[in-house]
């Protein structure tokens, strides 16, 4: 590995396979079996990960992530038995211990892993309670061979078995094992793979969605193999490399969930074949979806439900559980490779898309997110989306059915991934937010690290160490895609940081209580020209895309007072092209910040009652202090909404009469950029991406005279 020592800073540039330590090399020594010194890691043969997560409970979330994830807990994830017949213990065949009953599909584990989740990282009792309910019903079904659960996915498939739900109730019972140390967990497990290995090979490349996504149970067996070291799970998971769908040789199949989630197996597979070209596989995998289908911001691709030729542009849709999964795969591919750019895409998804996916109360979503999205409608937009029916207003049932259970681990596997330990007895600020990491380093010692930031909303964080006595141990910082010179501080001193983008800083010292790191992470403005799709362009801050602020009108069509379904359509225009600084784009654009309302309590108030119709349209008022407007500082509210975003841009734009909504409902398709427009040019407000949920975020470019386009 190619390192540059700069007063106390190692720069280490994005880790290759190839350059990684070996283990046993400038790794501590194992202490007992696969154990480093304190976090169960990879056991050979496997090949080392670069990060290793930290047990559930390690990390507290704090600020706007934590706002979130109580939103979720009081929201559609906390409550959803409330609503989904999937999520009745009742009669669930997952309640059962003879796997007798109904509902016995993929709903009630989509749900009860973000749930349970989301109850160790919020340490919320109830739910931890409540998900355990479930978890004991699960571990007491298990048959004499080994499978658990309903019976019917036992035979599921034309006789032979279904074997995809029982995949994402593996992921229930590790985080489970992960909080609990449950000792029940390990030896369920091991009996079921086994009877997953006596199966025939053909069961692996069976059915459309297990043949697919059965890289997850690769991840599976080698978590248990870390744990147990049983050599016949890697026989198990060669086996399902060996008959799943080859994700190795390229990308063959388009739906954009399978996507999402099936591209990263080379990568997972990588550990056990230790060949680099199966890590390759995976950025390839995804270089090829989005360079067909992600040529658009906010992170994801148009799959609505199926990626399709011909429909590339931002008015397709991404559904929340390709969000979800996509986040999931990079968290996945980050520990693995140590290439610091999974992270810069989780982030992206995380801000841009994510929030969008939701009402800011998190009391419904929809299905389709999309770059451009100029009415949230309940009509049909087929065939100019994939899916026909309800897929862009907002609701918490089961119109949305995968996305309503499934989007529930979004946030909670985000949150366990700020912080990763590192093999050499060091941590990783990966994902940055606002959070506490309690984790052993060097020789073993306990250190908490607090972290003080509102990032991605600002541009610093603060980073307190406190421990019980001086120890060293390497801190890795994540150093953006986009931040070209990032600035460190050790206790008040400025420390040279140099080295580029992508990669990870590493403060290697002996840190003693009371240390304060403060890192910026200075922000540009950046604009973004999409050559394959007209020439559009994006506005970029930081890992921020802005969209244009357009006035919301909620109009409730259905549910019920404590679950509505809601309808949002636009009260101001949204047929804008910016008009920018031709020799230097960025300089269009002027930051503004909210000043801070003196009434909290009313900004509380807004932030309790849900997505109400909001007043004032999307008139310049909320942004700059304007009296009245219920601006929250961004440390602890909601910071996707219209009215509490803590930044947003001013830019010059032109109205462009001829683009309207189409025939099919969708903002009308881009043409060639410049264009033309006879209309005068107004001052308009961007905000980030994640808060607008109608949202023009692809916008064409006015022309001079002399070279627009009608
Ligand atoms: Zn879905």
């Amino acid at each position: 590995m190619k390192r540059a020592i700069l007063a106390g800073f190692i720069v280490v540039p994005a880790m290759s396979a190839a350059e990684r330590e070996p283990t046993g090399g400038a790794r501590p020594s194992a202490v007992e079996g696969n154990r480093g010194p304190a976090y169960v890691t990879n056991r050979a043969p496997l090949a080392p990960s670069a990060f290793v997560k930290l047990p559930l409970g390690s990390i507290q979330p704090r600020g706007w992530l934590r706002h979130q994830l109580e939103l979720e807990a009081n929201g559609m994830t906390g409550r959803l038995p409330e609503i989904s017949k999937w999520c009745k213990f009742e009669n669930s065949a997952w309640a059962s211990a003879d796997g007798q009953g109904q509902f016995g599909w993929e709903e009630l584990p989509y749900w009860l892993k973000g749930y349970g989740d989301l109850g160790y990282v919020l340490a919320d009792e109830k739910i931890i309670k409540e998900s355990r309910k479930w978890i004991d019903a699960v571990l007491s079904s298990q048959e004499p061979d080994g499978f658990f659960g309903p019976r019917t996915n036992k035979t599921g498939l034309e006789g032979k078995p279904d074997l995809w739900p029982h995949m994402v109730m593996l992921n229930v019972l590790q985080s489970f094992y992960e909080f609990s140390g449950d000792e029940r967990v390990l030896p369920f497990m091991t009996k079921y793979l086994r009877w997953l290995n006596s199966r025939p090979g053909e069961d692996f490349s069976r059915g459309y969605w297990p043949r697919i996504r059965f890289g997850d149970t690769i991840e599976t067996a080698h978590w248990l193999y870390n744990r147990t070291g049983e050599s016949f799970l890697l026989d198990l998971a060669r086996k399902i490399h060996d008959n799943m769908e080859n994700w190795t040789s390229g990308v063959h199949n388009w739906h954009n969930v399978n996507i999402a989630q099936g591209f990263r197996e080379p990568g997972v597979y990588y550990l056990q074949a230790g060949d680099e070209k199966f890590l390759r596989a995976a950025e390839r995998n995804y270089q090829t979806v989005m360079g067909l289908y992600g040529q658009f911001p906010g992170g994801g691709f148009a799959g609505d439900e199926n990626c399709r030729p011909g429909y590339t542009d931002p008015r397709q849709g991404f559904e929340t559980c390709g969000i979800v999964e996509f986040m999931h795969s990079f968290e996945m591919l980050t520990k693995i490779s140590g290439n610091p750019v999974w992270s810069d895409r989780c982030e992206e998804l995380a801000f841009n898309s994510l929030p969008a996916a939701l009402t800011p109360d998190w009391k419904g979503l929809h299905y389709l997110t999309c770059a451009n999205q100029a009415a949230l409608d309940k009509t049909n937009h087929a065939p100019a989306i994939d899916n026909g029916g309800t897929m862009f207003s907002y609701s918490p049932f089961e119109v949305y059915r995968c996305c309503q259970h499934n989007v529930s681990h979004g946030w909670p596997y985000y949150a366990e991934e700020l912080w990763l330990a590192t093999p050499d007895g060091g941590l990783c600020a990966s994902l940055y937010a606002a959070s506490d990491v309690t984790a052993r380093v060097g020789d073993g010692s306990t250190v908490t690290v607090s972290e003080e930031t509102d990032y991605p909303f600002s541009d610093t964080i603060t980073l307190r160490v406190a421990a019980g006595r001086p120890v060293r141990f390497p801190l890795r910082l994540r150093i953006p895609r986009w931040c070209q010179k990032p600035e460190a501080k050790i206790n008040g001193k400025s420390v040279a940081l140099k080295g580029g983008p992508s990669a990870y800083a590493v403060l290697g010292r002996t840190w003693k209580d009371g240390d304060v790191v403060t890192l910026r992470l200075p922000m540009r403005i950046a604009v973004r020209t999409w050559a394959k799709n007209h020439n559009a362009v994006s506005v970029d801050y930081g890992p921020l895309t802005f969209s244009l602020k357009i006035g919301e009108k909620w109009i409730r069509y259905g549910g019920t007072d404590q679950w509505p379904e809601w309808e949002v359509h636009p009260t101001t225009a949204w047929n804008y092209g910016l008009v920018l600084n031709k020799e230097e784009p960025a300089r269009s654009f002027r930051i503004v910040r909210p000043t801070p309302h003196p009434s909290r309590s009313g900004e509380r108030a807004m932030r309790d009652s849900g997505p109400a119709p909001l007043p004032g349209g999307a008139g310049a008022g909320s942004i700059g202090g304007t009296p009245g407007s219920h601006v929250a500082g961004p440390g602890d509210a909601n910071p996707f909404t219209l009215e509490t975003v803590p930044v947003a841009l001013r830019a010059k734009a032109k109205k462009i009469p001829a683009w309207k909504l189409d025939g099919h409902g969708l903002v009308g398709q881009l043409q060639d950029s410049p264009v033309k427009s006879d209309e005068r040019t107004e001052t308009v407000t961007l905000i980030p991406m994640g808060a607008a949920r109608l949202r023009i975020s692809m916008f064409p470019v006015i022309g001079s005279v002399s070279n627009a386009r009608e």
